[in-house]
């Protein structure tokens, strides 16, 4: 059996199928047999899963607690994972500027193309996308960038 997310296009209505298969998933589509469970509506398709990955260009301020990274050991190990995930989507994504978090909810709700994508975005458009359960990270600044 396989999982989906599906999302209703008359309504919005996000919810999880289960299938035989993919094939499965096609046919009863194709036969009318997928419905919202909201508004009966047989417009119902897969939601596009994408990784949608934010860079925020200065490091969101954080209130009510601290954070360090130690200079060595495991915290730096990880912030230099970071790093390398950072230069990644950036020479694999697809930069979208102050657009990100526009662009990346059209992803989400299957209005855009899925890709991976990088930009700007304030600390509460990122919470805002947070809450939608879209997912963006914001990506440390490289050592290059500095030049
Ligand atoms: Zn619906």
């Amino acid at each position: 059996m396989i999982r989906y997310a599906l999302t209703c296009r008359g309504c919005s209505h996000r919810f999880d199928g289960w299938f035989r298969s993919s094939a499965d998933f096609d046919a009863q589509g194709a036969k009318g047999l997928l419905a919202c469970p909201v508004c009966d509506g047989h417009a119902v398709e897969k939601a596009l899963m994408s990784p949608a990955v934010a860079a925020a260009s200065e490091p969101a301020p954080v209130r009510g607690g601290a954070v360090t990274i130690a200079p060595a050991g495991e915290a730096a190990a990880l912030y230099r994972q970071l790093q390398e995930m950072a230069r990644k989507v950036r020479s694999e994504g697809t930069y979208v500027g102050g657009a990100f978090a526009e662009e990346a909810r059209r992803i989400h709700y299957g209005e855009a193309e899925g890709r991976p994508i990088y930009g700007e975005a304030s600390a509460p458009e990122v919470r805002g996308l947070l809450e939608e359960g879209i997912h963006a990270l914001p990506l440390p600044p490289l050592p290059e960038d500095k030049n």
